[in-house]
């Protein structure tokens, strides 16, 4: 395996899948089976739990709530899929997983605490992030790199909903729009290519940390980018930009 321990960036779209709604079991069922294949393979796996899919706080001026308890909301969410992912791991068989959540919840998860985590890790245990930093004013993003950093994982699985890397346009608008195999960090600031927040890249640029992009939906696809296969876009500090030459 190219990496012993990762952590994986889920955004809340993945547990929604394709369905309309928040959740989609059959979407669920199948992350949970990628994550425990991956402990499996002898990985060490943290995962930083996104809410998008029930609440964001830049929902705030729509709903005319007060930015600060948007936030609060939203990382309410990423509390709900963590709990739901815990439950899916568990029913299907994984060893052990702890939800660490930023913001105490005493009788439900426990609270994050770095040296806990890496000993939970050390002994392959799942270990979930929720709640991301506890504090308002950032999405999952930034304290997907921050919580990497803190646990010494070797890189960012950013398994993504609705594309599957980092691509020069919006394929959705752009037919030109060409996904990159690899990518700098620094290209992808200048060029603002907008796949996780800008804060997330520049802290992961400036501690080193790898961030492999990919779709959260396609089968096998973490496991295949940790046995060192190229998939989705992967960037890095070293990295020099390629392009993706298969047909779309
Ligand atoms: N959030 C926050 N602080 C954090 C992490 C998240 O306030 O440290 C809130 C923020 O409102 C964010 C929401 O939680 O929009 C859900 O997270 P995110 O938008 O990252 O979900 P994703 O896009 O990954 O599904």
């Amino acid at each position: 395996m190219r990496y012993k321990r990762v952590l994986v960036k889920l955004s809340g779209g993945a547990f929604a899948g394709k369905s309309e709604g928040s959740f989609d079991k059959d979407a669920v069922d199948q992350l949970a089976d990628e994550i425990i294949a991956l402990s499996s393979s002898g990985v060490e796996v943290a995962i930083m739990v996104g809410g998008g899919n029930i609440f964001r706080g830049r929902l705030a001026e729509q709903w005319n709530i007060e930015r600060v308890e948007a936030d609060n909301i939203g990382m309410m969410a990423t509390v709900i899929n963590s709990l739901i992912l815990r439950g899916a791991l568990s029913a299907r068989g994984a060893d052990e997983t702890r939800v660490m959540t930023a913001i105490p919840m005493a009788s439900i998860t426990e609270p994050y605490i770095r040296l806990r985590a890496i000993k939970h890790l050390e002994k392959g245990y799942t270990v979930i992030f929720a709640a991301g930093t506890g504090q308002p004013f950032v999405t999952t993003d930034y304290p997907a790199v921050q919580r990497a950093i803190e646990i010494r994982a070797e890189v960012i699985l950013a398994a993504k909903q609705g594309t599957d890397g980092v691509y020069s346009a919006d394929p959705k608008t752009d037919p030109t729009a060409t996904r990159y195999t690899t990518i700098s960090f620094d290209e992808v600031l200048s060029l603002g290519l907008n796949v996780m927040d800008q804060s997330a890249f520049m802290l992961a640029r400036d501690h080193d940390l790898p961030i492999h992009v990919f779709n959260a939906n396609e089968p096998g696809a973490m496991q295949r980018a940790c046995e060192g296969e190229s998939v989705g876009t992967y960037v890095s500090s070293a990295s020099s930009s390629a392009y993706d030459s298969a047909p779309r």
